[in-house]
């Protein structure tokens, strides 16, 4: 179509003071979990006043051992929104656990009144998704949590489900790092919040993770930092660090744990990206969702994301446009168009229940239309710190040309 080169959809942003910071790390003498990695921590529990911080090597380790804690598993339910990437449901396989989905409201989030109805005596976790960087409604699913109605129906089976005596809100806040609801960040909406820091999220460190813990009064957050951090190591209660200090060598195995920890290298990415997030990578995404927002708002095809309203302020990770009135064909087709003028798009997300495996679990689709109604007319756009308004423009142009080919 053109000589011009392909725009991509979400390459990270890897600069010479990123460099710098990783060759550090690298000439430091450490390089695995160490003073990095604690000082990362520190600086996300202030960004979201996120009471104790933990970061890990994904955002699916975090989740998973949320769960290990909370002691979900076998004969246990978990709900999880139809709209959202596999690891928010793989995790409850991983625990053996059963995956509730629930449908989602016409903004792609979690509907309180749907999981309501979808809550059973055996619900332990409910997972909301902050999908595309704006957070779910979480006063509604706090409050659903704490009614007398849902709380009367639990039934705890160990000490910590004991001391919460109700479902824990476990946020899938993959996209969100930097969104805001009513006032507060992403990390502090509910009892537990997740990041992912993969390659293409907002903020990268390559691949990593953290976990934000925000539980209610009574709740020992050193203690439960201490137990998480050790199930991400081996449940060896002494890391590597620790026992570096002269005559300490001697461990002892707790726990069979896990081992997903954050490396020093990782924190060193994560550092610079989250030095510079606020007043320079989100302002730059942010401009880049107006610009779409403008240019798309003047066709009648277009439905724009909400990605700021009176409650809640989006971290614009995904451009989710829809495209009115197009079918799950008309979408693809589109998106082939797209592809010839040299601009990648993405959909987010194919929904779980019709994912092979899930199927073969007797999932079925015809269960969410709304999920499947989203999802069949949707296009994410490219947004990345580089994207410039040139090719901004070409972006705008191959859609708007595409559409017109199709509809
Ligand atoms: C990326 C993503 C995850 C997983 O993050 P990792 O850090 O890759 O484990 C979980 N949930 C959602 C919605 C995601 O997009």
């Amino acid at each position: 179509m053109n000589n011009l080169p392909m725009i991509p959809f979400s390459p990270p942003r890897m600069d010479q003071k990123i460099i710098d910071e990783v060759v550090d790390t690298l000439k430091s003498g450490w390089i695995t979990t160490g003073p990095k990695t604690k000082l990362f921590e520190n600086k996300i529990s202030e960004f979201t006043q996120a009471s104790k911080t933990l970061c890990l090597n994904s955002a699916s380790a975090g989740l998973e051992l949320v769960l290990r804690w909370y002691g979900v598993g076998a004969g246990d339910e978990v709900i999880v929104p139809a709209y959202t990437y596999a690891a928010t449901a793989n995790v409850v396989v991983h625990c053996g656990a059963k995956v509730v989905f629930v449908d989602v409201n016409d903004q792609f989030l979690m509907d309180a009144q749907k999981v309501n109805a979808a809550i059973t005596e055996r619900t332990k976790v409910i997972m909301p998704v902050d999908i595309g960087g704006m957070p779910a409604d979480y006063d509604a699913l706090n409050q659903l949590v704490n009614s007398i109605e849902v709380k009367s129906k639990f039934k705890p089976e160990n000490e910590v489900q004991n001391q919460l005596g109700r479902i824990l809100i476990l946020s899938d806040a993959a996209h969100s790092l930097g969104a805001y609801y009513k006032g507060k960040a992403a990390g502090i909406l509910t009892d537990v919040t997740v990041f992912s820091f993969h390659a293409v999220k907002n903020l990268t460190t390559a691949e990593g993770g953290a976990i934000c813990l925000n539980l209610p009064q009574g709740f020992d957050v050193e203690q439960i930092y201490k137990e998480l951090n050790l199930k991400s190591l081996h449940g060896q209660n002494k890391d590597a660090l620790a026992k570096t200090q002269i005559g300490n060598w001697r461990y002892d195995i707790v726990e069979a744990g896990y081992k997903c920890n954050m490396t020093d290298i990782a924190a060193s990415i994560g550092l610079i990206e989250l030095e510079r997030y606020q007043e320079d990578m989100l302002v730059k995404r942010k401009y880049i969702f107006d610009q779409y927002a403008e240019a798309f708002s003047h066709f009648e095809w277009a439905i724009v994301p909400s990605y700021e309203t009176e409650v809640a302020t989006s971290s614009y990770h995904v451009f989710m446009l829809r495209i009115k009135g197009a079918t799950e064909a008309q979408r693809d087709a589109i998106i082939q168009h797209i592809f010839d003028y040299k601009v990648s798009v993405n959909v987010h997300f194919i929904p779980l229940p019709s994912m092979s495996y899930y199927r073969s679990l007797g999932y079925d689709m015809a269960n969410y239309p709304q999920t499947y109604a989203l999802y069949s007319n949707e296009i994410s756009l490219p947004v990345y710190y580089g994207l410039t308004d040139q090719q901004l423009q070409r972006v705008i142009d191959a859609v708007i040309s595409a559409v017109n080919k199709v509809l």
